[in-house]
């Protein structure tokens, strides 16, 4: 026998019973941005590799080790997106649609990054983002966080997701801060690990979030960054946190929250969960006014954030929030005898055309009753129709319910029609 070929290790088949959860998922994602009256942009996969170095930051994680970049024929060097922003300011940029203007947009689609796959971390995993261009005020990192709240809700999440969010300062500010946190860390170089050791002078912010309880319990005593902060910055803190707390949605200042990615300013912030182990973040972001600027377009503010759809799925499965998925087929037309075959043929798609949201599946293959009472079963219908002879003599159609008890009804096509649009 031949060997079988197997996916790429971390990059998932999502396969027909895991589909209708992400269905629902991104039925209640396209629903929740549409209330708030964004756009959708589609950005390709692949991209240039500098674009990703000069936004997320040379030392970063995701630059670092993560990602998927290879050279393709013409030697270009080239890279999977190991996230969405970067390429939604660089489309942003070639079509002019941010300078002067105001966009609120959203993506969704894989991003690929070379990690060591794990519950809630894949090799290629798909992301819902949203970003807003061209207002600079805190009412909007309000609105975002406004519409992730309004997903949270719409999926009967809210109780089981907390929202953390600091604030990063101006460039200035975080310089300022920057020397004082190196000043701090060379101090306690014994503590330091590798990684903290070799960020210290490159990205010392990063060392803020590490996850080694040694230096964690030394940065208690490390000097903070809400002290650099300018008065605009702190404005700007308190009118989103002033715009949470009148919208209701709870939130911790969490200051050691940095984030991953070089280019945010200002507001940062997660939403984590308890219910996901060690992948606890479900959704995060930010906002990076030096961003647009900084990949060749004209000084933009923007905000926005990304959120992982394979974690929101374990969260819905792990709550059993399911009971919104919708089955793959609602009916499940069966047949007996050849004139009944070919009459049920044409019947489908008569009730397809007059019940538009119901899921139909006709039986093919023909088959004993048994037989095609079996897959009507194993197809999730809630019915079954029965078409045979006396049913075509006598212009009815049987129903037979495979949910519920209750007996076997003969219906006219009108009280067919009937039973159908209550389904
Ligand atoms: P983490 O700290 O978990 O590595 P991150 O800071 O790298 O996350 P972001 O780049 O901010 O994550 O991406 C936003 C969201 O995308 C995350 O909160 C998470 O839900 C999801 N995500 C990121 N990396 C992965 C991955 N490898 N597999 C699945 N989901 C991911
Ligand atoms: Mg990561």
């Amino acid at each position: 026998m031949a060997k079988s070929i197997q996916a790429i290790r971390g990059m998932n088949d999502i396969l027909p019973h895991q589909t209708p959860l992400w269905q629902m998922a991104e039925q209640a994602i396209r629903d929740a941005v549409s209330s708030f009256g964004y756009s959708e942009i589609r950005m390709p996969i692949v991209e240039s590799t500098d674009l990703f170095k000069r936004s997320i930051g040379e030392v970063t994680d995701i630059v670092e080790k993560e990602m998927y970049t290879f050279e393709d024929r013409n030697g270009d060097s080239l890279t999977l997106r190991p996230e969405g922003t970067a390429c939604c300011v660089r489309a942003g940029n070639q079509h002019g649609l941010l300078y002067n203007q105001e966009q609120r947009l959203w993506y969704t689609g894989p991003m690929f990054r070379h990690e060591r796959p794990q519950k809630g971390r894949y090799r290629q995993f798909h992301q819902f983002g949203v970003e807003v261009y061209g207002i600079g005020d805190a009412d909007a990192d309000a609105e975002v966080l406004l519409l992730s709240q309004h997903l949270w809700q719409k999926l009967g999440m809210q109780d089981h997701v907390r929202l953390e969010i600091n604030t990063l300062g101006d460039h200035a500010e975080r310089a300022t801060y920057r020397d004082l946190l190196i000043a701090f860390l060379e101090q306690h170089l014994d503590v330091l690990d590798e990684d903290a050791k070799r960020r210290m002078y490159s990205n010392p912010l990063r060392v803020l979030d590490t996850k080694n309880p040694a230096i964690q319990a030394i940065l208690i005593d490390a000097p903070k960054l809400s002290e650099c902060l300018g008065e605009e910055s702190k404005q700007h803190f308190s009118k989103l946190c002033e715009l949470l707390e009148l919208a209701g949605i709870k939130y911790q200042i969490n200051e050691r929250l940095v984030r991953g990615l070089d280019y945010y300013n200002r507001t940062v912030f997660e939403w984590v969960t308890d219910s996901l182990g060690a992948q606890g973040t479900v959704l995060a972001g930010g906002r990076y006014d030096g961003l647009v600027e900084q990949l060749g377009g004209k000084a933009t503010p923007a905000v926005g954030f990304a959120m992982g759809i394979e974690r929101l799925v374990l969260m819905l499965e792990a709550l059993e929030l399911t009971e919104n998925v919708k089955p793959v087929v609602d009916v499940y037309l069966t047949a007996m005898g050849d004139e009944a075959q070919q009459q049920s043929f044409i019947m489908s798609q008569k009730l397809r055309l007059a019940h538009p949201t119901l899921r139909i599946m006709k039986h093919c293959g023909g088959g004993n009753f048994k037989k095609q009472m079996k897959k009507a079963d194993r197809s999730g219908a809630s019915i079954a129709l029965i078409l045979g002879q006396d049913e075509i003599e006598n212009q009815k159609v049987s129903v037979k319910y495979l949910r519920e008890d209750k007996p076997q009804v003969t219906l006219s096509y009108a009280e067919l029609s009937e039973l159908l649009n209550g389904l």
